[in-house]
């Protein structure tokens, strides 16, 4: 994926776009079927990769000589829910190895409808969107409908989680928010989940010794005394956040976090 050319000089690795990438772009699982192809893709960062290919014989509409015609159903049934529960093993291999998370099924008819039967129960809960189109369609074509769909669902769970921040803070539950106190939670792992307003920056410092932070300008750490170095405040809050395992979202202008500052975080626990 191209990133904006950017400059900056810093005392770490400067990875805000990178964290900014990673979330804008999710892994999802792509399945394109119908009742007797499957083809499995893992996309991510915006690039497909075609993980397997399945295709068996089903007997086609019309039965043979001599066959009746509930006994021709029967065995065609039969083949196409063979055909689906592989493909559901696959899918459970496939998609565990590359951490999807979300998945897209697309096809014609009610294979994918049916293919859900086989599916366990946290591989259904997944399922993001069932698009319905002819199998043969350009694969661009359906991996950009998918890729709008991931998109969608991560809008919308980003706008829950700010609402979710305001009624924590507003019963002085689990949340901080603001430069100070999402500072001191997120350095502390107490973080689950940081929201960040996109493009925010606050300049302000590092102590090297004592990994104090805050904003502002100063020469000298007021806790050890150590020396300090210029820093954006919310990327150093961003590189707490990934050495603490806390999940990041980046939020497009949002007027509730704005009005909290900015910035603020989902807490682990009542701290
Ligand atoms: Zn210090």
């Amino acid at each position: 994926m191209p990133v904006e050319d950017l400059m900056v000089v810093d005392t770490s690795p400067y990875i805000r776009p990178l964290a900014t990438l990673i979330e804008d772009y999710e892994t999802f699982g792509l399945v394109i079927l119908d009742n007797h192809r499957a083809r499995i893709y893992v996309v991510s960062s915006g690039r497909i990769e075609e993980k397997d290919k399945l295709a068996r014989d089903i007997m086609k509409k019309h039965k043979k000589g001599g066959m009746s015609q509930a006994r021709f159903q029967r065995l065609r049934v039969g083949a196409i829910e063979h055909f689906l529960k592989e493909v559901a093993d696959e899918m459970v291999k496939l998609f565990s190895k590359d951490n999807v998370v979300k998945i897209v099924i697309v096809g014609p008819g009610n294979a994918k409808i049916l293919l859900k039967d086989y599916l366990p129960n946290e591989l259904k809960n997944e399922i993001l969107d069932v698009i319905d189109v002819d199998f043969d369609e350009a694969d661009g074509f359906l991996i950009s409908r998918a890729e709008e769909a991931v998109m969608k669902d991560e809008k919308e769970t980003v706008s829950k989680n700010v609402i979710r921040l305001k009624e924590e803070i507003l019963k002085h539950g689990l949340a901080v928010y603001g430069l100070k106190e999402t500072i001191d939670a997120v350095k502390k792992g107490h973080l689950e989940l940081l929201l960040v307003s996109k493009g925010y920056k606050q300049r302000g410092w590092i102590c090297e010794k004592c990994q104090l932070v805050d904003s502002d300008i100063t020469d000298k750490c007021p806790n050890c005394s150590g020396k300090v170095s210029q820093v954006d405040v919310i990327e150093e809050i961003i590189e707490f956040a990934e050495r603490t395992g806390t999940k990041i979202e980046f939020v497009d202008d949002n007027p509730i976090l704005q009005e909290l500052g900015g910035v603020g975080g989902l807490l682990r626990f009542k701290i």
